[in-house]
């Protein structure tokens, strides 16, 4: 299977696919996957822009609502996991992940799915210590605040990541994982993002939940984005003999290092489409219960409270689930539109506020799996009818774009020479980075040294037998879980808030 990465998207799809599509020719080879690190815009019209935290000036409709309404189809089946510049009231419509285009997945806050066998897991957003141990209590139209702590990562995600068993082949977030640059050319970072210094050193870049999936899980290959620069490392087991081969890369700008090519072996019986991941699907299914959707503290079970606390799925846990799906993972072709989109010929007037949308993806997969979607708790609490549209929420919404956001600063030029030290060169590989206007590059060959050497072997998708048959699960309160049991929750921030949680607002 052939896998182009993409750092941070920016809603530059056409510009991406483009450059695909000259990858393809130059060589003759199909690019079987996009997989794109956050980011991603997926607006669909001027609604979504406005549930953006960037400042006006950076909001630009961009290329994806074409391929939202149909006037363009992707040419490459793409896979995402969401940024902090996301249409975050799209995103939020598919919590477990769906299509928000035809031909483009969402992974959803965090999920595993697999492709032609190879094992897909990520986490969306940005790791931030306050919003960590909080339910999932955002809905648009967002305020000030909501617009940004949407996007943040919640203890419940990195938590049920934590119940898989297995190996991963590729792990995808937006943020780094914390302390990952000590495992590259930490020195030739630093020299083209020297204000990097103080974090590193504070150990306070990146994520700490990332890393601990990192070190607990030890996937292939790990790609991530938000920094804007290009960096790779190489990430061995303390004591064991995995390795993980990490790899950031910049954003989508003429003259950066953007994509990365790379094969990976497959087993070429198995289709080259999404399905889902079985124990991920059992994980998501047995704790149901510890869904949220207030704004207070959220206790993840501990190994000293009263319950399980443990929910790896045992065998037959699994069978269960895999019964409900009827034995057949395969991810359903169901994409359908939920709002009007963009129109560029339409008159500029008032923009309509978002409004909380149930999307009929997620009622499906949730009604199959039986668990539930935050966004009809939500509309739960809200009551039966959505509320009438209030200004001052507009006001506040609109507000939040004065705040101060330097992603100018960081519009340097090309990181040339940055990482050149960690992965061994690879004959078959390339990065595309650079590309300007309607003249695209052709692909160089062994233009950088930060390609991955491996071929990753493929997996079998075991088929259990369909014979046992279905329990019927209760599914408790979503709010109940803080009342579970003593819980242990890691302390991560021993950073102050100003160094690193500052910066993420400026990585656009
Ligand atoms: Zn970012
Ligand atoms: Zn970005």
């Amino acid at each position: 299977m052939r896998i182009a990465v993409e750092g941070c998207a920016h809603g530059e799809l056409e510009i991406i696919y483009d450059s695909l599509l000259e990858v393809q020719k130059a060589d003759g080879k199909k690019i079987d996957l996009l997989i794109c690190c956050g980011d991603f815009q997926s607006t669909r019209n001027l609604t979504d822009l406005k549930c953006m935290a960037v400042p006006d000036k950076y909001k630009d409709m961009c290329t994806f609502y074409k391929y939202y309404s149909g006037e363009k189809v992707a040419p490459i089946l793409t896979i995402f996991v969401g940024g902090n510049h996301e249409a975050s009231n799209y995103l939020q419509e598919l919590p477990y992940g769906g299509w928000v285009a035809p031909n483009i997945y969402y992974l959803g806050y965090a999920s595993v799915i697999t492709i032609g066998g190879i094992r897909i897991a990520g986490v969306s957003g940005i790791f931030k210590s306050q919003h960590w141990m909080q339910g999932r209590y955002e809905k648009p139209p967002y305020n000030n605040d909501t617009i940004r702590s949407v996007y943040h990562v919640r203890n419940l995600d990195v938590f049920r990541l934590k119940q898989l068993t297995g190996s991963i082949d590729i792990f995808l977030s937006h943020d780094w994982p914390r302390g990952i640059t000590k495992y590259g050319d930490e020195k030739a970072l630093l020299r083209k993002k020297p204000f990097f210094r103080s974090d590193i050193e504070s150990k306070c870049l990146g994520s700490q939940p990332n890393m601990e999936l990192l070190e607990q899980h030890y996937p292939a290959y790990w790609f991530a984005a938000h920094l804007h620069c290009k960096f790779a490392a190489l990430i061995p087991e303390d004591g064991g003999s995995r390795v993980t081969k990490f790899l950031a890369l910049d954003k989508c700008l003429p003259k950066r290092k953007f994509l990365q090519v790379l094969e990976i072996q497959h087993d070429e019986n198995i289709p080259l489409k999404i399905s889902y991941d079985l124990e991920w699907l059992t994980i998501l299914f047995l704790s149901n219960h510890l869904l949220s959707i207030k704004s207070g503290t959220h206790y993840m079970p501990g190994e000293y409270g009263s319950g399980r606390w443990i929910y790896t799925p045992t065998e037959e846990e699994k069978q269960k689930v895999l019964k409900k799906f009827n034995g057949d993972l395969e991810v359903p072709l169901n994409f359908t539109q939920t709002v009007e989109p963009y129109n560029p010929e339409a008159p500029k007037g008032f923009v309509e506020p978002a409004t909380l949308q149930i999307n009929e993806q997620t009622t499906e997969f949730c009604n199959k799996l039986g668990i539930d979607d935050p966004f009809v708790l939500l509309q739960v609490i809200s009551g039966p009818t959505e509320k009438k549209y209030d200004m001052t929420e507009s006001m506040a919404v609109a507000s939040c774009d004065n705040v101060i956001e330097s992603s100018e600063i960081f519009s340097e030029s090309e990181d040339e020479g940055l990482c050149n030290s960690t992965f061994d060169g690879d004959n078959s590989s390339y990065t595309v980075h650079s590309l300007s206007g309607a003249t695209l590059p052709s692909p160089k060959r062994n233009v950088d040294n930060c390609y991955i050497n491996e071929e990753i072997s493929s997996k079998e998708i075991s088929e259990p037998s369909l014979e046992e048959s279905v329990s019927t699960t209760n599914i408790e309160s979503p709010c109940d879980s803080t009342t579970q049991g003593t819980h242990i929750e890691p302390n991560y921030d021993p950073c102050p808030p100003l160094v690193y949680d500052t910066l993420d607002d400026k990585f656009t």
